[in-house]
Parts: C-alpha cells; sequence; structure tokens
C-alpha cells in the first residue's frame, strides 16, 4: 500500500526513513505531490482570494509568505510539524466504519474520518501546530487569534502555552457571552481574552481587531489565522497544514475497503475542515466531494449562513479577501443564523468558492433541525458525539446512503466533537433537569 501511493511518485529513499510513523511520509508525500487545485495563483482562485491589506502591513504579509514557502520546501519543518501532530495532537486519527448507520439506513457502507479525537477535540489544532511553527521560525514571541465559537481560541492557546508564547485571543464581545467556558479554558491557558464590541460584536468584527492589534506589533506579533479564509497566504496556507485529514483518509479507505469512496461530505464555516479531507480526493474525478453549509430555520427565512449554497450570498472584498459574502447591497455584512456556532461567518474559503465553479466540489445545506434529528440517531446508534457543526455533514451524507449501493462507501469528516454543545442541546432537546442543575448550580455558587 506505502510503496504504491508513496514510492512510484519517486520520494527521495532518504526520506522514507525519517520516521516510523507514517504520517510523517504522508505529509512529505503531499507536500511533494499535492493536487495543484491547492495552490494559488499569486493568492489568487480563479477570481476568488487575494491580498486586500493595509498598506502597513505589506512587508509583514511578504515575510509571512517567504517563511511559508521556504518551510513547505524542507523536510525538517515537516519532520518538526508531523512529530507534534503525532506525539501531541493524536494523529493519524482514525478511520471508523459506522457499522449500524450503515445497517440502519440499508445502502453505502459509512466511514467516519474522526478528527474529534485531536487534541483540544478538532481540526483546529492540525492548523495552529503549523501556523505556530512558523511563527517560532520568524521568531515571533506573540501570537495573536480571532475566535467565534472559541474552538479555535481554545486551540491556539494551548499552542502557545506549549511554545511559550504570549498570546492574545480576539473574541466578539456577544461570543464571549455566548461561550463562556471556552473562555475560561483559553484564560487558565494563560491567555488574555480581549472582548471586541465594535460592529456586531461577532467574528467578524474580531478578525477586525486582530488585523489592527498586528500593523501595530507586527515586530513581535504572528497572527494564528483560523480558517481558510482572509488575505494571501492564509487560505493556502491553512489548506494545506489541514491536507493531512485527506491524505490520511484516502490511504485509510483504500486499506479498508480496497477502493475509493463514492462520496466525501464535510461541514463548511470557513472552510478548512472541508478543504482539508476534500484535498486528499481532488485528483479522484470519480469521487464527489459535497460541502454542508449552515441551513438554520430555512433558506427561504434568511436565518442562515448558506454563502455558496443560497441566491442571498453575493461575491465582494471584505475582510482582506474576495469571496462570496452575505451582505447588503452596500456591501454591509448581513446577519447570519446556525445552530451551529463555527458555521455562522458571513465569507467562506476562496479556495471552496472556486472549486465550486469548476464544477469540483457540491454544495447543499442542513437545517437546525435536521442537525438535531441525525445528532440524537449518531448518540443513539453509533456512540458517537458529533459537534453541531459536523453533523451538518451527517445530514446530507445520511440523505444519500440509501440511494447509492451496499458496494459503495461514503467518508464523512467528524470535525470535531460536540461536548461543547451541552449547553445548547439540552435546551434544544428540552431536558428540565438540566435547568435545575443549572440553578442549583448557581445557588451553590452564591
Ligand atoms: C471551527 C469548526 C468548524 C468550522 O470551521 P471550518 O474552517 O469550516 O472547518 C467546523 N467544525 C468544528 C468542530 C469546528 O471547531
Amino acid at each position: 500500500m506505502y510503496r504504491d501511493i508513496v514510492g512510484n511518485r519517486g520520494v527521495p529513499s532518504s526520506l522514507l526513513f525519517i520516521n516510523k510513523n507514517p504520517c510523517v511520509e504522508m505529509m512529505y508525500f503531499h507536500s511533494e505531490f499535492s493536487s495543484p487545485d491547492l495552490l494559488s495563483h499569486n493568492g489568487y482562485y480563479g477570481e476568488f482570494g487575494g491580498k486586500f491589506i493595509p498598506e502597513i502591513l505589506h512587508e509583514t504579509f511578504e515575510d509571512l509568505i517567504e517563511v511559508y514557502k521556504a518551510a513547505r520546501a524542507d523536510t525538517k519543518f515537516w519532520q518538526e510539524f508531523t512529530f507534534l501532530l503525532s506525539n501531541y495532537s493524536c494523529r493519524p486519527t482514525p478511520l471508523t466504519y459506522a457499522e449500524n448507520l450503515t445497517n440502519y439506513f440499508g445502502g453505502a457502507k459509512i466511514f467516519i474520518k474522526r478528527e474529534d479525537l485531536n487534541h483540544t477535540g478538532a481540526h483546529k489544532l492540525n492548523n495552529v501546530l503549523g501556523q505556530a511553527l512558523l511563527a517560532k521560525r520568524m521568531g515571533k514571541t506573540r501570537v495573536i487569534a480571532e475566535t467565534s465559537a472559541g474552538q479555535h481560541g481554545v486551540a491556539t492557546a494551548t499552542v502557545a502555552a506549549k511554545f511559550g508564547l504570549e498570546c492574545t485571543i480576539y473574541m466578539g464581545a456577544i461570543d464571549v457571552k455566548r461561550q463562556y467556558p471556552n473562555v475560561f479554558w483559553m484564560q487558565r491557558l494563560g491567555a488574555e481574552v480581549v472582548p471586541v464590541s465594535t460592529g456586531s460584536q461577532t467574528y467578524k468584527d474580531a478578525i477586525n481587531e486582530a488585523l489592527r492589534d498586528w500593523s501595530t506589533f507586527m515586530d513581535s506579533t504572528y497572527y494564528v489565522f483560523g480558517t481558510a479564509c482572509g488575505p494571501h497566504p492564509y487560505p493556502e496556507m491553512v489548506s494545506w497544514f489541514q491536507s493531512v485529514i485527506g491524505v490520511e483518509a484516502r490511504q485509510q479507505i483504500l486499506q479498508q475497503t480496497g477502493k475509493l469512496p463514492s462520496a466525501v461530505y464535510a461541514c463548511i464555516g470557513g472552510g478548512s475542515n472541508a478543504i482539508g479531507i476534500f484535498s486528499g480526493f481532488l485528483d479522484d474525478k470519480s469521487v464527489q466531494l459535497i460541502g454542508v453549509e449552515a441551513g438554520g430555520s430555512g433558506l427561504n427565512s434568511h436565518k442562515h449562513a448558506a454563502r455558496l449554497a443560497s441566491k442571498d450570498a453575493t461575491v465582494g472584498i471584505a475582510q482582506g479577501y474576495k469571496t462570496y459574502f452575505l451582505q447588503n447591497n452596500d456591501g454591509q455584512m448581513q446577519e447570519t443564523h446556525s445552530i451551529a456556532a463555527g458555521l455562522d461567518y458571513v465569507g467562506v474559503s476562496p479556495v471552496l468558492a472556486h472549486l465550486l465553479e469548476l464544477g469540483r466540489i457540491q454544495v447543499s445545506t442542513a437545517t437546525d433541525q435536521e442537525v438535531l434529528d441525525t445528532l440524537k440517531l449518531c448518540l443513539t446508534k453509533e456512540g458517537l458525539i458529533p459537534s453541531l457543526e459536523s453533523t451538518h455533514a451527517f445530514v446530507q451524507a445520511l440523505k444519500d446512503a440509501p440511494r447509492l449501493s451496499p458496494e459503495d462507501c461514503i467518508v464523512i469528516n467528524l470535525s470535531g466533537r460536540g461536548d461543547k454543545d451541552i449547553f445548547t442541546l439540552a435546551n434544544a432537546f428540552g431536558d428540565r433537569s438540566w435547568k435545575e442543575f443549572l440553578s442549583n448550580k448557581i445557588e451553590q455558587l452564591s
């Protein structure tokens, strides 16, 4: 298997012995030979992408692009990166056969890529570890990041602690209130959390504020961007670091079934877990790549976050790059809605926007209600606790599975674990004792 996939493509034999961890071999293979679709043309993917930044950050971005390119070609960097992925974040993550769900739906065999088993509970750490290594290479002593639901903030604070870097996290003031448990952990991990009270006081405002910080402290500071969006080189760089998901998944499904899947499913927030798993299959034209966005209360309700799958979004330039945004005619960003806090961003990866235009990916949506129903099935049939975000991918996959034959297999990316969603879920499932539990706790505290 290993020789077929890696050896034939000409990896120098000296590299085959870097480390016994197969992850290292896979990553190196990918750094040299991955599909050109992941690489931008001067920061552009078709008409999407670009680098629309304040003049003052120009040199900082040029430095970053140079260091990133050098790292990509440097075996030492990949060794260090993959060592951390395996020894700190538990990679490779397994590909689990969901036998019960398969029997229940009676169609294609369902396989699940377990990004929930990464340290800090989601795919976010893959990207943060890569970027933190770049920060160290650039001699930076401080990292900053933006976060919405707090997952990227926690991952960044975690790695900053491990690498001995100062850490500041920008988070919309409303999100600070909504996602307090993650704020608690960021602070305990040693990060400073700055609530952002401008604009809509949510994720996009946190990005603006982080860019402002960077413009002031660029000498000491590195900006760890959380998803495959933002100005070049972030979309390309984040996609690259997350591509480990797809490389592993492709090898694993071949090992377990002897063939490629009919389709691969992932939820789309900014787009990093989706491009991460899709990238492994871009060249396999027989494999459908299906991204699922937040349908919220339904596409007609305008309470959703579907940028690729609905006509409500239009192409524009904001937050340093060009893509589809949910905006009004004046280019002002609209309010979005999803039961999953990690999927309600107003923009979307330029990489995915381009792949959609090329017809290489397809997009659909899942409503809040569909997500809740499907989550119940995952819990009770399979003993899995996917996050609300990840469950969006399951909704579409479980609609399609029965229409396929038992000869077929499909892969769903389980981007992160759902423990964090207990507050939302207890409420949505109408668990009355949960409320009692909370009021008792408050009583004990006062
Ligand atoms: C952050 C997050 C997402 C959305 O971000 P992408 O960049 O689209 O992957 C999805 N799932 C989980 C578990 C997350 O934490």
